[in-house]
């Protein structure tokens, strides 16, 4: 390591003044942009706090939805901090509002749940707050894949948000790919997940999962061609409803595809459409939460006879135990394997260097 020289006292005091100087630069500029962006909401062009809930944010704005159910676009506070769709906000409208903004939005209530996606740059993002329940869909076509249904499975059970499953095209099974798939079904079923089975063509199983969604704020995440979009246009056939067209030249354009929305639903409850989200990375994850996130295994952890049991072919194994004697199904316990493997070599790419 290189030996620092000292600096002389004349050095160090120009050092000092030029970090003040730039420190006072720097406050100008904030304080110029604050008072810029903040002009406009004067306490005394402001009215009552009230609440609301917020539809969808773009940037330094949301849309809220007032509990006269009027939906109004609103700037955030800076003193605010990150507020998401799914929110529930206290704003103050405004008495003479400001090109199409019509308030400010002042606070913002804790959260009971956060939807996130890991972002491989920017780390964890919150997308959707307060969400309820997230609906796992899957479908025979293109393909039934339980390593996939158990994928989406962990990341709910770390997210700490109820999944249910829904296996949709139904109307696909003949009797005996419906009693396999059943087979299979009757595992979650076993643990403790919800299933339902449905078909968009027939209609099958469609006002279950109505009432299902009633008073939640719900999401449906799977892979891309099970149906979810035609799901939601089912559920709800007029989506723009609470969405207003951002327009193109507000330089938003490249969030507006990929924000997320809330929908209410006309047979109740809401829906939150979220494009970033349907699909799940899961290489955030340490290895132990994955583990923890397979919520049968739950009850032997810790009781292993090694510490760091890989729960594979290590004697006193309590999780190889419970598979031998049937407690745990052998599928879950291979896809299991399945995600570690897949995340070892997910984070042996991501220490790649980035080019
Ligand atoms: P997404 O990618 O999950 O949003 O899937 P889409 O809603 O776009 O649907 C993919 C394809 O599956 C489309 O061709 C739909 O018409 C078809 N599809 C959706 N639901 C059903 C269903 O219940 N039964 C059948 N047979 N096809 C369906």
């Amino acid at each position: 390591m290189t030996k620092r020289k000292k600096l002389s006292k004349g050095q160090s005091r120009r050092i000092k003044e030029n970090h003040q100087k730039r420190l006072k630069t720097a406050n100008t500029a904030t304080e110029n942009t604050e008072n810029k962006s903040q002009t406009q909401w004067q306490t005394d062009n402001l009215g009552a706090i009230e609440s609301a809930i917020v539809i969808s944010r773009f940037g330094q704005h949301a849309d809220i939805e007032t509990t006269d159910k009027e939906i109004l676009r609103c700037n955030i506070r800076r003193t605010v901090s990150n507020i998401v769709c799914g929110d529930n906000v206290y704003f103050r409208r405004a008495k003479v509002s400001q090109g199409d903004l019509a308030g400010v939005i002042e606070t913002v209530d804790e959260r009971t749940s956060q939807l996130t996606r890991p972002d491989f740059y920017d780390g964890v993002k919150v997308v959707a707050a307060n969400v309820d329940q997230i609906l796992m869909v899957s479908a025979v076509l293109p393909e039934f894949t339980p390593s996939i249904i158990d994928r989406y499975l962990v990341a709910c059970e770390d997210l700490g948000i109820k999944p249910i499953l829904i296996l949709n095209k139904v109307d696909l099974l003949d009797d005996d790919t419906l009693s396999e798939v059943q087979s299979v079904l009757d595992i979650y079923r076993g643990i403790g997940y919800q299933v339902y089975l449905v078909s968009n063509k027939t209609g099958e199983g469609i006002d279950g999962i109505k009432s299902l969604l009633v008073d939640k704020n719900s999401i449906f995440v799977g892979q891309s061609g099970v149906g979810k979009s035609t799901l939601v246009n089912t559920l709800l056939p007029d989506s723009n409803i609470l969405t207003k067209v951002v327009s193109e030249n507000s330089g938003l354009g490249q969030h507006t595809t990929t924000v997320s929305r809330l929908h209410h639903l006309p047979s109740g409850g809401n829906l939150i459409d979220s494009p970033g989200i349907r699909e799940f990375g899961l290489w955030h994850l340490e290895p132990d939460r994955v583990t923890w996130c397979f919520k049968e295994f739950r009850e032997y952890l810790g009781g292993c006879k090694f510490r760091d049991c890989k729960h594979l072919k290590d004697p006193g194994c309590l999780i190889q135990e419970a598979l031998a004697e049937g407690k745990i199904s052998q599928l879950r316990f291979d896809n299991y394997h399945r995600i570690l493997e897949s995340m070892q070599e997910g984070r042996a790419g991501a220490r790649a260097p980035r080019v």
